[in-house]
Order: structure tokens, then sequence, then C-alpha cells
């Protein structure tokens, strides 16, 4: 009778080459229950998963939201609606990345280092934050979902190279 109290996503975790990935995602236009909702399984996903961020693509849903940690590992992620980054600021950096939607793939990716984002908050309220730390990074990268580009689009020759068995193997997985 009594089912697990652990929340169950209404969506599942998109894998590549689900062509949603590769969508330029549409703008949030009501902040409204279906929002609510999309929010909640995004937020139980990033947490099955251990994701640092989560797009909406990634749950089949092709809008511009994403989640991302804060700054407070203990806390709540974070909702971006209809974020833009702006003010990019620093040197390059290179480091290692991953994604939910693309398993045991890694590789280097090179990002500015700081950047501000602005975007709403799931009650549209405008907010923004800035960052010159992991969490660029990681508002980067979910930034990309939201333009159909992944990390296999940015990493350097050599971790593509590395990794192409990986990535035709989940090329072969959805052709069944
Ligand atoms: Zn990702």
């Amino acid at each position: 009778m009594s089912e697990s109290n652990e929340a169950k996503s209404r969506r599942r975790l998109v894998l590549y080459p689900d062509p949603v990935l590769r969508r330029r995602a549409d703008p949030v236009i009501a902040f409204d229950d279906s929002l609510r909702e999309l929010l909640a399984d995004l937020r139980i996903l990033m947490k099955q998963h251990h994701g640092a961020g989560i797009a909406a693509p990634q749950a089949g849903a092709s809008l511009r939201v994403f989640l991302a940690g804060s700054e407070d590992p203990d806390a709540e992620p974070v909702a971006f609606v209809n974020p833009r980054l702006h003010d990019f600021a620093g040197e390059g950096v290179a480091a290692s990345e991953g994604c939910l939607s693309l398993p045991h793939i890694e590789g280097e990716v090179l990002r500015p280092k700081e950047v501000s984002i602005t975007a709403f908050d799931a009650e549209g309220r405008e907010f923004t934050l800035r960052s010159d730390g992991f969490l660029a990074r990681v508002w980067q990268h979910e930034m990309d979902h939201l333009e159909g580009v992944l990390i296999i689009d940015r990493m350097r020759t050599l971790d593509r190279l590395a990794n192409r068995r990986a990535v035709k193997e989940l090329e072969a997985a959805a052709e069944g």
C-alpha cells in the first residue's frame, strides 16, 4: 500500500543522441503550474543522477530552464528561467567536464573564468548572480544545453578522439 516516499519524476533523463538535445530551446512564457512541475522533475532527476546542474532539454522539455547547485552544497539547487549570461571576464580556463546526457564521456572544455547570469525564478522574479568559480562553469554548460550545444562539440580534439568510441556506443544504443 505505501509506496516509496521518494518523489518520482514524470520525466526521464534524455541521453545523447536524442534530437531534443540539439534544438534551440524556447523561452518560457508563463510562470505557471506546468513550469513548477517541470522544475520539480528537474530537481528529482538532478538529485537521482548526482548532477551539478540539469537543463530542461535533458528531461525532454525544449524550454529555456535549468537548475544549478548553489555555493552552499546543502542548499536546494537554484532555478534559472530564461537565463542570459553577460559580463564575461578573465582568461579562458580549461577543466574537465562531464554531462548527465553523455554517460562515460569526459573531456576538457575551455570557458571564460568569470561571468554574470540574469534569469527569472519560478515566480517570475528577476535576479542576477556572478561567479568566478565552479558555478560559472556549470552555468555556461547548462546555457549551452539551451542552445543545443554539448561538451563533445567544445572538447579539444584529443579528448574528442579519446571519447569517440563512447560516443559511437551511445549512438548505436539509440538505434537499438
Ligand atoms: Zn550537460
